[in-house]
């Protein structure tokens, strides 16, 4: 769509008179020195013609009348030549060539008042003069070539008798006009035109600029390593002061070294798989920076055509302190803050998932309910600190005689449970002995007698599709080991073993 600011009047000038007299104020110097040469050549080309004055009409009346209008045309021209340096705008200018023109249209009719071949040849140049001699506003210029044109016209033909000629002198005059008038227009509109355009690339070409200045300020101020990859071959075109910092110099200047610090998969992930342009993709990296400590990061990703190349942007958050923290808070969630052991959500957790793969392998799985036994006697007579102290003695012996896969959780006070996966019910019951005998051998800090447990064993059985079954069984072996005597070791529906 044409707005107001681009359209043209019939003149080829532009509509709106802002845009026009921005138009013309850049323009002035370049008219100001063209007016100079304009006022000096008009000067010194009418001089010359003094010469013709005198060859054609010295002795005959027209002479004087030739030589006083050719020297106010000379000193007319000699005099705008002289205050051009005093003017400032388009307008002074405008005037400047108004009064030339007001001195020069009656001169020359004057001037070309004789019927001769070379009055008949200026008869044509002088439109030429008008329209094209001066930077005129277009009305100004067609209006001055129109009544110089007529003026002198009227003054070439007044006088003497009709010939047929005359008519198409007439019309040759006039089509001359207009043709110049239209070639003005069109001329007038291609500069506007071409200053358009050029005005619109350099601003194009500022905006550019600034943006790439914000660009690099952006990429300087955001804190997080920022690294600017090319998508055909992964090599680093650039790294923000925050990359620097955090790969170190030297990898910065190697890019071989930055894709070194990156899992294979995940520099491959960054470069061949990133995210189509204008979308983000993140996903979480171990990165390896030269210093040695490895960290967990968030890795932001976008893409983006620079300089006509396909390039991935990666932002690194560093998430290494959260992922400690929802480790540290998974570990709070899972563990028995007394004893270190496992606590009751974590024993169901892993028991749910070592039934399903008990199930799939076809192995046993077996249950210990341990409970520590005449507790309360112990918290009586040491104080709670002791008793304390024998939760934690019988957790670590829990850590030091089961093995690796076993899971021994405190389920509540003086009660634990243990799971043993790919364990029937004769070798839990010899597991639970040994960690009975263990207990019992257990010597504590400042103690006066020993410490006992007693133990109820069950087997999942297959089919169960959760551990309570088992539990409540090895539960209720427990007490009737508590019923036989304590410090012994039951199996669900078995005799004491202890
Ligand atoms: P039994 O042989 O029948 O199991 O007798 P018991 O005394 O061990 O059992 P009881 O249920 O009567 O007492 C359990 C005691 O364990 C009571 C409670 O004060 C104590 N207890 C529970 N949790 C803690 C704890 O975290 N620290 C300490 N020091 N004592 C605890
Ligand atoms: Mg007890
Ligand atoms: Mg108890």
């Amino acid at each position: 769509m044409r707005t107001r600011a681009h359209a043209f009047s019939r003149g080829g000038e532009f509509s709106d008179p802002a845009r026009e007299s921005e138009f013309r104020a850049e323009r002035l110097p370049e008219w100001l020195r063209y007016c100079r040469l304009a006022f000096f050549w008009a000067a010194l080309l009418t001089a010359l013609f003094y010469a013709n004055d005198f060859l054609r009409f010295y002795g005959r009346p027209h002479f004087a009348v030739a030589v006083t209008t050719r020297s106010i045309l000379v000193l007319v021209s000699l005099g705008c030549l002289a205050a051009l340096p005093r003017v400032r705008g388009f307008r002074e200018l405008h005037t400047l060539g108004l009064v030339w023109c007001a001195a020069a249209v009656p001169a020359c009719a004057v001037l070309l008042s004789p019927q001769t071949e070379a009055a008949l040849f200026f008869l044509f140049v002088l439109p030429i003069i008008y329209i094209l001699g001066f930077p005129l506003v277009f009305s100004a210029a067609a209006a001055v070539s129109l009544l110089g044109s007529g003026l002198a016209l009227a003054f070439h033909l007044a006088g003497k008798p009709w010939a047929a000629w005359e008519l198409g002198l007439l019309l040759a005059l006039g089509t001359e006009n207009a043709v110049l008038l239209l070639l003005l227009s069109r001329s007038n509109r291609l500069q506007r035109r071409e200053w358009a355009a050029s005005r619109a690339a350099e601003r194009a070409g500022q905006e550019l600029d600034e943006h790439r200045r914000m660009l690099q300020t952006l990429l300087r101020a955001v804190p997080a390593p920022l690294l600017i990859l090319s998508r055909s071959h992964g090599a680093l075109l650039q790294a923000n002061a925050a990359a620097r910092r955090f790969f170190g110099e030297a990898a910065c200047a190697d890019a071989g070294a930055i894709r070194a610090c990156f899992q294979a998969g995940d520099f491959a992930r960054l470069t061949e798989n990133p995210p189509p342009a204008g979308e983000v993709a993140e996903f979480e990296a171990r990165v390896v920076p030269p210093d040695g400590r490895p960290r967990d990061v968030l890795l932001v990703t976008t893409t983006a055509v620079a300089g006509g190349r396909e390039t991935v942007l990666a932002i690194l958050l560093d998430v290494t302190r959260r992922k400690e923290m929802e480790a540290h808070l998974q570990w709070l969630a899972s563990t028995d803050p007394l004893t270190g052991l496992a606590n009751r959500s974590r024993f169901f957790e892993e028991s749910a998932r070592e039934i399903s793969r008990a199930r799939r392998e076809e192995k046993p799985l077996a249950v210990l309910m341990a409970d520590i036994d005449f507790f309360k006697r112990i918290n009586d007579a040491r104080g709670h600190d002791a008793g304390d102290a024998a939760l934690r003695a019988f957790a670590g012996l829990c850590r030091s005689l089961l093995r690796g896969q076993d899971l021994a959780a405190r389920m509540g006070g003086e009660e634990f449970a243990v799971l043993l996966p790919e364990t029937g019910r004769e070798g839990a019951l010899v597991l639970a002995e040994r960690l009975r005998a263990a207990v019992e051998g257990l010597r504590l800090d400042g103690a006066a007698g020993g410490m006992t447990i007693s133990v109820g064993v069950s087997e999942v059985l297959p089919g169960e599709p959760g551990v309570d079954a088992a539990l409540s069984r090895a539960d209720h072996a427990l007490y009737e080991a508590k019923r036989a005597g304590r410090n012994r070791v039951l199996a669900y529906g078995v005799a004491s073993a202890g």
